[in-house]
């Protein structure tokens, strides 16, 4: 048996699922006060354990504590506060339109909570992938089990202390653990599966819930491309795909993977691109206090074994006893290269060199579908060109990243990198189940045609004008 330790007394998985179940049953979490009791009292227990958040992240990662604020702490505040602003809105019924040979009936959809929902979160950002999908999950009237990621397992204890203080088990609760946990978790029954990790992990979550037909969220990852074009403002570029490929030290889910840089600029962008790492990070960024770590030796060791040293152009050096490993440069890399046939999640930046665009298409058309795309170029025309072209799940022109910040974007993947999407808005849809509701009116004019006896060709004849 798996046994949890809680408040409540709860002492297997089993048990706390059933219990959940309970709870959601007393229609407790469906009203709108107590989403919002409960999201205020989220907001104001990240206040007080934000100290703690960002040693934990520092330890786990070597975040900065300014990095850790802007990318885990600040994005999870502003998408409660957003929660807080829009939910009446939300939660409101939808009227839609009634079309004419249906009227005078109404026609609405009401969102309502799935139930019980496990979210599953992984190891890179390990405050944000937990705490957002449970922003929408309350936002929503759902309760919600988390399973954090024991790699990163400082965060996961106060992920674990900050919820079991805020809310009660039977409505937000916590499993720690790894392999063996996340097995009892998925022998459960749930009304909804939120999954962030690795494709092949998701691919275990989708089997679990084709059990019971639950619905899933998978966010997964894959190689996101880094299009490069002659056109492009070199210096700019080259910032803002070092910002993008050294946030978290690579282990971004959207982090540009590889470039795919129009041989007329590479030389040029190259110089810029040494610059931008040199301004953010120092000549020496085993000594920058912005400069993060890698998770562990497992991770350390398989990023290593990608670094090809004659290919290595800038950068190559590492050190094990503290999981550094500098940003790494690699050219002329070719498809068959073993950066190239995984997915990086570390701070190597393969180069591959294309003629034109279409090279460029073609190149991606050929892996998975990525998570996330990039293109850098003046041109609106290469651009709508890349983008009739090629399936991903979110796309920035001429940037890295930034476009997960948006709250109006929905985020998720597309084939390999997920199915489905959240943030915002979007979090609540995906957290919710529409009913779709018709109100027949008492008058209708159209029954006599509906009901038999038909006559058959008054009735063709009227369908030839809907
Ligand atoms: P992972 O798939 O190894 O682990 C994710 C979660 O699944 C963890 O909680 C882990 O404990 C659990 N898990 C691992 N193996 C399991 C198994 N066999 N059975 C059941 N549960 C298991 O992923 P990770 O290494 O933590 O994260 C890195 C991956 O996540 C990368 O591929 C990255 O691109 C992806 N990612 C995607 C997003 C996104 O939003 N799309 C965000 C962050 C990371």
């Amino acid at each position: 048996m798996h046994t949890t330790h809680t408040e409540l007394g709860i002492n297997s998985i089993a048990e706390l699922v059933k219990q959940q179940r309970v709870f959601f049953k007393t229609n407790a979490t469906k009203s709108i006060d107590f989403r919002v009791t409960q999201l205020k009292a989220l907001k104001s227990s990240i206040t007080q354990y934000e100290v703690q958040m960002l040693a934990a992240l520092h330890q786990d990662l070597g975040k900065s504590d300014a990095e850790a604020f802007l990318t885990e702490i600040a994005i999870t505040k502003q998408e409660i506060d957003n929660a807080l602003k829009h939910l009446k809105k939300w939660t409101a019924p939808q009227r839609v339109k009634t079309p004419l040979q249906l009227q005078p009936a109404q026609s609405y959809r009401i969102a309502e909570p799935y139930g019980v929902v496990l979210v599953v979160a992984p190891w890179n950002y390990p405050i944000q992938l937990a705490l957002l999908p449970i922003v929408g999950v309350i936002a929503a009237g759902n309760t919600v089990v988390l399973k954090p990621s024991e790699v990163a397992s400082a965060s996961s204890k106060v992920l674990k202390e900050m919820l079991v203080n805020t809310f009660e088990e039977n409505f937000v609760a916590v499993v720690e653990g790894g392999i063996e946990e996340a097995k009892a978790l998925m022998s459960e029954r749930f009304d909804y599966i939120f999954f962030t990790g690795s494709t092949h992990v998701g691919q275990i979550y989708y089997q679990a819930a084709a059990k019971h037909l639950t619905p899933v969220t998978l966010e997964l990852g894959g190689k996101s491309p880094c299009i490069v074009e002659a056109d492009a403002n070199l210096k700019k570029t080259a910032e803002r795909i070092i910002f993008g490929k050294y946030l978290n030290c690579g282990q971004t889910c959207i982090a540009p993977d590889y470039l795919l840089v129009n041989q007329k600029v590479k030389k040029e962008l190259i110089a810029e691109l040494k610059n931008a790492v040199e301004k953010m990070y120092t000549q020496n960024s085993a000594t920058c206090e912005w400069y993060p770590r890698i998770i562990n030796e497992h991770h350390f060791n398989r990023l290593i074994a990608l670094i090809e040293p004659e290919k290595v152009i800038y950068g190559g050096t590492f050190d094990q006893s503290k999981l550094y490993i500098a940003p790494t440069f690699m050219d002329n890399v070719a498809k068959e290269d073993a950066v190239m046939r995984e997915e990086i999640f570390g701070p190597i930046l393969p180069i591959i060199t294309v003629d034109n665009v279409t090279e460029a298409i073609d190149f991606i058309n050929e892996g998975e579908k990525p998570l996330a795309l990039y293109i850098f170029s003046k041109s609106q025309q290469i651009i709508n060109q890349v983008f009739e072209a090629t399936s991903f799940g979110s796309a920035c022109v001429n940037d890295t990243i930034i476009q997960i910040s948006n709250k109006n974007l929905p985020f998720g993947g597309v084939g390999k990198s997920g199915i489905g999407s959240y943030h915002g808005r979007y979090s609540f849809e995906t957290f919710s189940h529409y009913k779709s509701i018709m109100k027949q009116a008492s008058f209708e004019p159209t029954s006599r045609f509906r009901f038999a006896p038909w006559n058959y060709k008054l009735l063709r004849q009227i369908f030839k004008y809907l």
